[in-house]
């Protein structure tokens, strides 16, 4: 199929690559001509694993190319994806003058009869509302609007994109179904379910998705707080709950807050759309609290640590990106932090495998940048954990110890064992669970 993709970040790079893998002709299209150039010239804009070598040998086979003109990149395609960003406004509504710009220029180059497919996250109604828009313009040719919402996670994006749980599809008539079928049918070979519906059942799946996932985060965060103070080991308790095949284990995991593009500003586009209904939100409305609150309980047990008074301290941040295996620090629970130690007048030194050239985009030499984990330990006096990056693990505690000031170590994602810490000598704050002091003196 000839497919073109507007938007060529997280979503759009890599389903418009994954779709170019199975065959397909594809270009990508944005607006940002650094990008596109970058993409041009055999790099990649950023950091999703196995990303890079997919994008560069479907791009060499002649199957993916990049344009930052859209009426040339979508004059011979059936298939027009879009995939810009739709991010949070002011007012906590999704902001979608991105997907309304699209449509102003899609309405004029167009050219032929083509289906639309909208896999941005966007408000129910968008879909209805694109289509009217597209006539508006002045677009002269059948042209269906359907929604695709995407479910992929950023770190597993590729493996999300070929092996999907599930693809929904929004349409209005069953043929636009089968076209959409045929081009996921090789994503589905293991009898993976193509749900059929209406766009705006389409629409609203993505958001139910989304707030749920986030819901079960502040749950199981509500809960270690409350073990914190009740005397409970939240890992004990999780475990206990988690064999329950109701309950199970996914995504039940304590810790210093979810952020990213999606969580934050999916929950608060929901709450604003149950709003403007006259209705009110409640579960929701408290999961973005919880949350909120949340993202500070590590800035809260430094501050029980060291005092209130701050100033002159040095502290090692390790992990920046909002989760691990990207690069993206959007809503990152470690922003939070920062933003809170600077204004105390912490020194900060930070490690992140990924994510330092987006945090120092952010911050520039208001920080102190290391490319080694240990590195960033050197005169620190003490250690705060925001992102559980697989090689934060298992590091050399005898070596931490040796170059921190003190050993202390504040883990907002429970990498470690409090009793294992204790005798490394370490007092380690953590989610859910007591604080463990170093067994020896
Ligand atoms: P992104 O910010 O990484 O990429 C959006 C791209 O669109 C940018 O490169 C931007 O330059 C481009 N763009 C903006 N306006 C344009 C225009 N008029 N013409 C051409 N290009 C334009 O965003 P993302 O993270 O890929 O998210 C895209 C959408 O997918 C959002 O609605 C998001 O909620 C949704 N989504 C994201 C994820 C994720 O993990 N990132 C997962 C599922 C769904």
């Amino acid at each position: 199929m000839k497919i073109a993709v507007i938007g060529t970040g997280y979503v759009g790079l890599v389903t418009g690559t994954c779709f170019a893998d199975c065959g397909n002709d594809v270009t990508c299209i944005d607006k940002d001509a650094r990008k596109i150039d970058l993409l041009n010239a055999g790099g990649i804009p950023i950091f999703e694993p196995g990303l890079s070598e997919m994008v560069r040998h479907n791009a060499q086979a002649g199957r993916l190319m990049f344009t930052t003109d859209l009426a040339t990149g979508i004059a011979s395609a059936q298939l027009i994806f879009i995939a810009v960003g739709t991010p949070q406004a002011d007012d906590g509504s999704a902001d979608l003058s991105t997907v309304w710009a699209v449509a102003d220029e899609l309405a004029k180059h167009i050219n032929g009869p083509k289906i639309v497919v909208i896999k941005s996250t966007v408000p129910v109604g968008t879909n209805r509302a694109f289509a009217e828009r597209l006539v508006k313009g002045g677009c002269q040719h059948p042209v269906d609007v359907a929604s695709n919402p995407e479910f992929l996670k950023e770190g597993a994006a590729i493996e999300d994109c070929l092996k999907p749980d599930r693809v929904v599809v929004g349409v209005r008539r069953p043929e636009v179904a089968a076209v959409l079928r045929e081009l996921y049918a090789p994503f589905l070979r293991t009898e993976r379910p193509f749900l059929v519906m209406s766009p705006e059942s389409a629409e609203m799946t993505k958001y139910t998705a989304n707030a749920l996932l986030a819901t079960k985060i502040s749950f199981i965060n509500e809960m270690a707080n409350l073990c914190e103070r009740l005397g409970a080991d939240i890992n004990d308790v999780r475990r206990g709950i988690g064999h329950d095949v109701r309950i199970g284990f996914h995504f039940l995991f304590p810790g210093a807050g979810y952020g990213g593009s999606c969580f934050p500003k999916d929950v608060n586009a929901l709450v604003y759309l149950a709003r403007s209904l006259g209705l009110t939100p409640h579960v929701i409305d408290a999961v973005n609290r919880v949350n909120d609150a949340q993202k500070k309980v590590l800035g809260r047990k430094i501050r029980e640590h060291y005092g209130e008074n701050l100033a002159g301290k040095t502290l090692a941040i390790w992990g920046l990106a909002f989760k691990p295996r990207t690069d993206d620090v959007r809503e990152a629970p470690s922003l939070t932090l920062i933003n809170e130690l600077l204004a105390l007048g912490v020194s900060l030194r930070v490690h992140d495998p990924e994510a330092m050239p987006n945090i120092k985009a952010i911050y520039g030499d208001r920080l102190v940048y290391s490319d080694r984990p240990y590195g960033a330990l050197e005169g620190a006096d003490g250690l705060a954990i925001v992102t559980e990056w697989q090689q934060f693990r298992n590091p050399d505690f005898e070596l931490m110890r040796r170059l921190l000031q003190e050993p202390v170590i504040f883990d907002g994602r429970n990498l470690y064992e409090p009793k294992h810490m204790s005798e490394a000598g370490f007092t380690y704050y953590s989610i859910g669970r007591a604080v463990a002091r170093p067994a020896r003196a």
